[in-house]
């Protein structure tokens, strides 16, 4: 059979229950869920607390998702963080739009010339078009 398999269900001691629960054994150390077989009510991931406004709150992660993927037939795995846990996020100041601004701004400013091309330079240059050009046939003229 192809993929890992995964060890059968095992009753464990986990942080949301008082109860032993069954996980399907430890994945990095934390206790492993099937898709569908997580409690919504106390646990979900980064996204689904971004949803109910709420952050994780700097606590890690209690247990990890995991779940197939039909078409790439690929394993993939969700940090799960616990809801009582979870804070509210952290509403938006004139200060943190202007950080906010500042650093898209910052992605776009060639490192070159200095100017504003009015796009996202590529990280691997941080040059405009023109200056990555430019460069290119001094390059070229130095190796002929
Ligand atoms: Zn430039």
């Amino acid at each position: 059979m192809a993929g890992r398999t995964f060890p059968p269900l095992q009753l464990a001691t986990v942080p949301w229950s008082d109860a032993q629960q069954y996980t399907n054994g430890l994945y990095e150390g934390l206790p492993l869920l099937a898709y569908h077989c997580a409690p919504r009510s106390l646990l979900a991931t980064r996204r689904q607390l971004r949803a109910m406004d709420l952050r994780p709150n700097g606590f890690d992660p209690v247990a990890v998702l995991y779940g197939r993927h039909n078409r790439s037939k690929k394993t993939w795995f969700a940090s799960l963080y616990l809801i009582e846990n979870a804070a509210p996020i952290r509403p938006m100041t004139p200060a943190k739009w202007t950080a906010l601004a500042k650093a898209n701004l910052a992605r776009r400013i060639c490192r070159t010339c200095g100017k504003d091309p009015l796009y996202v330079l590529p990280t691997s240059t941080r040059q405009c078009w023109p200056c990555f050009e430019a460069n290119e046939n001094n390059d070229v003229m130095e190796a002929a």
